[in-house]
């Protein structure tokens, strides 16, 4: 994947970023068993794994940093 396609994956919603060209790589999904808010959902993870905000719950996030720590490819960053 060139630079610019890696510059370009980063999802971005109120004040979560998700590098999802790493997603595709992830086969723990270890985001979405670690939040106890159920922010993030998985889809394609037969396919092409990719991690999004669930739609009306990015407000719950207490910023623990649970999911950034678990992350293991630091596709996670929120200010
Ligand atoms: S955010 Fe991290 S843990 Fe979650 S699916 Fe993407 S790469 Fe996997
Ligand atoms: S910081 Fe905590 S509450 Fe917010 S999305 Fe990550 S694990 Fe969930």
């Amino acid at each position: 994947m060139s630079e610019a396609d890696d510059r370009t994956s980063i999802e971005s919603y109120k004040f979560h970023h998700i590098d999802t060209s790493k997603c595709k790589h992830c086969k723990e999904f270890s985001c979405e068993e670690a939040c106890f808010r159920g922010i993030y959902e998985i889809i394609n993870k037969e396919t092409t794994p990719k991690c999004i905000v669930v739609e009306d719950r990015e407000d719950m996030c207490v910023k623990c940093h649970i999911c950034t720590t678990v992350c293991k490819f630091k596709a996670i960053t929120i200010d």
